[in-house]
């Protein structure tokens, strides 16, 4: 059965006047990548309803992402197929869909990932334009929890930045990515500025392939959550195999996050998957990850925080 999931992230947010706009953005990208799913792509899916989320201010992927310990933005992202092709970019700036880069990564090299640097330079090779994701909205936040590290008396490392997370749990909300089925493959894209205040150079999990996004012949899964928890449990992979081991796509995501939960506690993991059946499942030991989703015995999507 064809069918698309996407998400928004996982986290807490605090201020829950923003839920029917979060809402409105994961709708809008299930909607965008359903489009594309007709028309019988996967590929095409996932690429659209990532750019999607990109695009939207609200999610800290492409524009809107949030800000590294020096006040920059490097994002990462990934893209993965069933036939195991998979492309992805860390630690990428200076670009408006890092989903797209990840792509073509794909398409026209033999690397899997390319990082900082080189992924830019292979960028511009590509026809990506040069475009600034910062926005006012993050430079604020950066400068408030920046001034709180620093009132703190604490030299920025990652101990104090995952305190910091557990109290301002809301900026963890908002990585995204999407899982399609096109009735022949499963294909999962992830995109993300990564966490807030993380030290310039740092990758998370999105662009590690079975860390936050993987895909085979049995299914695909896009994480989202504190990127250093899925990266030692390879979550991604360890969703996917729970599901070749004959767990529906459910069971396995819930699974997955209680593997995270055991190790790490709660608040740092959410996933979405798809079987290449194309049954859907979601999992989060945070209070909310926006998701949606749709199939074809759907008249419209299902929205959730
Ligand atoms: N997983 C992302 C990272 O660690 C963050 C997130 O999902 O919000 O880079």
């Amino acid at each position: 059965m064809v069918a698309i999931i996407v998400h928004g992230g996982a986290g807490t947010i605090r201020d829950e006047s923003r839920i029917p706009k979060i809402k409105k953005g994961v709708g809008e990208a299930v909607l965008a990548g359903w489009r594309e799913l007709k028309r019988g792509s996967a590929l095409d899916a996932v690429e659209e309803a990532v750019k999607a989320l990109e695009d939207n201010p609200l999610f800290n992927a492409g524009t809107g992402s949030v800000l590294t310990v020096d006040g920059k933005v490097e994002m990462d992202a990934a893209i993965m197929r069933s036939n195991l092709e998979a492309g992805a970019v860390a630690g990428i700036w200076g670009v408006k869909n890092p989903i797209s880069v990840a792509r073509k990564v794909m398409e026209k090299t033999d690397h899997v990932l390319l990082g900082g640097e080189g992924a830019v330079k292979f960028a511009r090779l590509m026809g990506f334009n040069d475009y600034n994701p910062t926005t006012e909205e993050r430079i604020d936040q950066w400068k408030k929890l920046r001034e709180k590290l620093l009132n703190d008396g604490q030299i920025p490392h990652w101990k104090k930045i995952s305190e910091l997370i557990r109290e301002y749990p809301e900026v963890l909300r908002s990585t995204v990515g999407a899982v399609a089925f096109d009735g022949g493959e499963v294909v999962a894209g992830t995109s993300t500025g990564g966490v807030f205040l993380k030290m310039f150079g740092r990758i998370g999990d999105t662009p590690i392939i079975g860390g936050g996004t993987y895909a085979n012949e049995f299914a695909g899964a896009s994480c989202t959550g504190l990127g250093e928890v899925m990266i030692k449990l390879v979550l991604a992979k360890s969703a996917v195999d729970f599901v070749r081991f004959g767990l529906t796509a459910q069971k396995a995501s819930e699974a997955a996050i209680s593997i995270a939960t055991e190790h790490f506690g709660s608040d740092n993991a959410g996933v979405i998957m798809i079987d290449a059946r194309g049954n859907i499942g979601f999992a989060k030991n945070t209070k909310h990850m926006s998701v949606a989703y749709l199939n074809e015995e759907m008249k419209e999507p299902y929205i959730g925080v």
